[in-house]
């Protein structure tokens, strides 16, 4: 299948795909208008999410400082779980549901926005936790209606959360990421603002910028919306439509910011123009995924980041072993685009392209493994772990991740091909080590 002919139309494929956006403004000095676009919306009492590490920076005063100027009341909950659970997400949600408030505002990564999308909606519309969940872990009932305004502020320039109708969390006793996704859950603002990121240490810098990397390259190279049978009805037509030609345009420009600016974003934190741009590409691949999913890399982080045993990176809370999200996914992403490249050949030359490839003139049968070896090769300047085994796994776990990942069917559907248990096998297997 060529580029050009991506969109085809076909029999009982879909031929109408839709852009949902939250608002943004964006720019160094956007969180001090915070408490401004707060009072836009009409909100007298917000609940303010954070966690204990933002909470103690200068970024968190900036919205403080905002707020009270404008006269916004507000109460802070600071105890977002980096990597939260459905018991945090539970507790937020109970934190939201005894007070009275009238919208939400988070300042923090993806994790909190996550979190404060959770508690928006189960205080909102309170029901059991799983009413909510994906399925086949949960019901995946939708949202009975629209929340409460969240103004959402990123601090970190890499889950795009902001920009997305989805909340990520681990389901502790089944020991799998999985998430909600409704589009009532897309935070009704982001504000983005790039000096939030000056203070992160190197290595979140690195695994929130291979998420912005990894959303790009599976929202360009995900089935073609044309591909998935037409809905019923408008309201049935998923949020992860598969790739469309808008979501393409945001893919693009961020695998062009990302090739070029995120080793440089890594190695100096007073490198502004760098951690500015990889700011608007995590933007750019946040509407992008948004609107049109993600599929391998993603669907096998979740069992990767689950089953973490042992494996503790530098610039994360020690207490608990941790796999970032990030890093969970882009552990997955070269063996990955070696499974899919046939699949859409010249998709994955693009990408190697943009992401800054020497040299792109290879046969169509070789663009997986050139797409690849560019991701590995950014990986290595960044320091980032060695496949798989790289965060503590060996062959042995191979055939449990794969379980794992087998159920994230919603993921492995927007892939450009099929992927059985066998194949999850074999992806794990060549994910084991890179170099
Ligand atoms: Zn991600």
């Amino acid at each position: 299948m060529s580029c050009c002919h991506y969109y085809e139309f076909t029999g009982r494929g879909d031929r109408v795909f839709s852009v949902d956006i939250s608002a943004i403004k964006f720019g160094p000095g956007a969180l001090s208008e915070v408490g401004a676009d707060a009072r836009e919306l009409g909100l007298k009492r917000v609940a303010l999410f954070t966690d204990r590490r933002v909470r103690n920076l200068a970024t968190f005063e900036t919205a403080i400082h905002s707020l009270s100027a404008a006269g916004i009341d507000f109460d802070i909950y600071d105890e977002v779980r980096v990597e939260p659970t459905d018991e945090s997400f539970q507790a937020a949600a109970a934190y939201a549901a005894a007070s009275r408030f009238d919208g939400f505002v988070s300042v923090g990564g993806g994790s909190v926005i996550d979190t404060c999308k959770a508690a928006n909606l189960y205080s909102t519309y309170p029901a059991e936790f799983s009413a909510y969940v994906n399925a086949p872990l949960g019901d995946a009932q939708p949202a009975p209606g629209p929340l409460k305004p969240h103004i959402a502020c990123p601090t970190t320039s890499g889950t795009g959360s902001e920009c997305t109708g989805i909340a990520v969390f681990d389901f502790l006793k089944l020991r799998v990421k999985t998430g909600i996704v409704s589009r009532a859950l897309r935070p009704t603002r982001a504000i983005i603002d790039p000096t939030c990121t000056y203070t992160l240490p190197a290595n979140v810098v690195a695994a929130s910028g291979f998420d912005v990397l990894s959303h790009a390259l599976e929202s360009y190279t995900a089935r073609p919306y044309t591909e998935r049978a037409r809905p019923d009805h408008p309201a049935a037509r998923p949020m992860s439509q598969g790739a469309n030609p808008y979501s393409d345009i945001g893919c693009e420009k961020a695998l062009r910011l990302t090739g070029r600016y995120l080793a440089r974003a890594v190695a100096d934190p007073g490198d502004q123009e760098a951690r500015h741009n990889m700011m608007f590409a995590a933007t750019l691949a946040g509407i992008a995924f948004g609107n049109c999913g993600v599929h391998i890399p993603h669907g096998m982080s979740y069992s990767v980041a689950g089953l973490v045993r042992d494996f503790r990176p530098a610039g994360y809370p020690r207490e608990e072993p941790i796999c970032p999200h990030g890093m969970s996914v882009i552990v997955n992403a070269p063996a990955s685009f070696r499974f899919t490249g046939a699949a859409c050949p010249q998709r994955h030359r693009d990408g190697a392209r943009w992401l800054g490839a020497a040299d792109v003139d290879t046969a169509d049968h070789e663009t997986g493994e050139l797409l690849a070896q560019r991701v590995i090769e950014m990986m290595r300047a960044t320091a980032m772990p060695n496949g798989i085994a790289g965060v503590g796994y060996g062959s042995d776990d191979v055939a449990q991740l794969a379980e794992g990942a087998f159920a994230q069917q919603r993921l492995l559907n927007n892939a450009p091909r099929q992927v059985a248990i066998d194949d999850l096998t074999a992806l794990y297997t060549n994910a084991l080590a890179y170099w």
